[in-house]
Formats: C-alpha cells, sequence, structure tokens
C-alpha cells in the first residue's frame, strides 16, 4: 500500500465517522448514555488532526499511531476497544498484504478486542460486525460483498439483547435497537469500501 492510499484511507474512514456522528449518537441514546458519536468524532478529529505525519509511517506504524490517539481522546468504552482494534492491527500487519494476510492480522486485532472487552460476539456490541467481517474477508468476499456483509451484521443486533457494555443495564429493554458500536463498524469498513473502490476508478 503506497502513502496517497494510507492517507485517503485515514482521511476517508476519520471524515465519514465524524459525518455519522449524530447517527452514533441518537442509536447510543436509546440504549445507553447518548455519548457514542461524540466519543468517535472527537477520536477521529484527533486522527485527522496528525494524519501528516502517520500517513508518512509504513502502515503498521500509522496503525499503531492512530490507536494510540484514539485510546487517548475518546472517553467511554468504545476509544480504548477501537484504539486497542488498530494498535492490534498494526502490531499484526503482514508483511505481505494479501488477503489471507490481511484477515490473520484482523483475527489478531479482533481477539485484543475480545480479551480487552470480556466479550464474544452475540452479546451486542462492535464484535458482531468485526467478527462476521473478517470471516467474509478470509472466505473471499469481495468490496461489495464486504460492503453487505457490515450492514446486515449491524442490522443483526437489533434483535440482541445486550450483554456487556451500558446497554446491559437495560437487560431485556436493550432489545429492538442497534447497537451503536455495531453501527461504527459498519461506518468504518463502507468508508474503507469508498476510497479502494475510488482507487480501482481512478
Ligand atoms: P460507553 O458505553 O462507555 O458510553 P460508547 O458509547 O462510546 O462508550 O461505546 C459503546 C459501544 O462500545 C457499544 O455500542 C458496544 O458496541 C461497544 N462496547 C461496549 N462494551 C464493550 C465490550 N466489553 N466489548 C466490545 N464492545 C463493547
Ligand atoms: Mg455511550
Amino acid at each position: 500500500m503506497n502513502q496517497a492510499t494510507l492517507k485517503r484511507l485515514i482521511v476517508g474512514v476519520a471524515e465519514s465517522v465524524i459525518a455519522h456522528a449524530k447517527e452514533l449518537t441518537a442509536l447510543d441514546q436509546a440504549i445507553g448514555d447518548g455519548d457514542h458519536g461524540l466519543n468517535m468524532k472527537r477520536g477521529f478529529e484527533a486522527v485527522l488532526a496528525e494524519v501528516d505525519k502517520t500517513s508518512a509511517l509504513p502502515p503498521s506504524d500509522a496503525l499503531k499511531a492512530a490507536g494510540m490517539a484514539l485510546v487517548m481522546n475518546v472517553g467511554g468504552a468504545s476509544g480504548p476497544l477501537y484504539g486497542t482494534l488498530f494498535m492490534a492491527l498494526g502490531k499484526a500487519w503482514p508483511a505481505t498484504v494479501d488477503r489471507a494476510g490481511l484477515a490473520d492480522a484482523f483475527t489478531a486485532a479482533i481477539d485484543a478486542v475480545k480479551a480487552r472487552g470480556k466479550s464474544e460476539p452475540g452479546m451486542k456490541t462492535m464484535l458482531d460486525v468485526l467478527v462476521p467481517l473478517v470471516a467474509e474477508l478470509r472466505g473471499g468476499a469481495d468490496l461489495a460483498e464486504l460492503r453487505a456483509a457490515a450492514t446486515a451484521a449491524a442490522e443483526a443486533t437489533v434483535p440482541m439483547k445486550a450483554i456487556r457494555g451500558r446497554a446491559s443495564f437495560l437487560g431485556e429493554r436493550s432489545i429492538g435497537h442497534m447497537d451503536p458500536g455495531a453501527r461504527s463498524s459498519s461506518v468504518i469498513l463502507h468508508a474503507i469500501a469508498d476510497v479502494l473502490e475510488e482507487r480501482r476508478a481512478a
């Protein structure tokens, strides 16, 4: 991956998360404390502020730097969890960037989130999008299929009962609402696909 693509990926993801802040906050108002959009916006504004510096680094170091920015700037549960995801992804970044290498790196990153959050898929969290996405990636899905999988996986959190995070305090009342972190993971995947498709079209 060249430096220009890396920069476009970082900017694309950050801008999309920031543009979805209101929606993420509305989701968190239903089953949490209504700060997910603001948390993510603050974190990705910090990532954007450093983008010239980070995109000059090798991808592994750029991912670690972005993860650090999220940990340091995002309040709530999602900051340390997304921070862990990106830092662990940087740490596991493959020497040869092919499908299997990427799937292995994402698997390692997701394992770090599971350990940090003491969580597994099925608990109505971001993992309910991240885990199926990696399975799709490993299985050969193209960008259109990854987009559809992300949207469907976020949607599939609606009937779930939350077992982790603030939404779990609501018990049965968490049922019937999309998990905010599942939605932000889907937003991030769509932003990555947007950048990669634009590059392909160019
Ligand atoms: P907080 O819950 O502290 O207010 P946010 O609102 O920013 O933090 O983030 C909430 C999101 O974080 C949830 O929607 C869920 O996807 C994710 N989350 C919370 N706890 C966990 C956990 N233990 N493991 C994985 N994801 C979690
Ligand atoms: Mg919240």
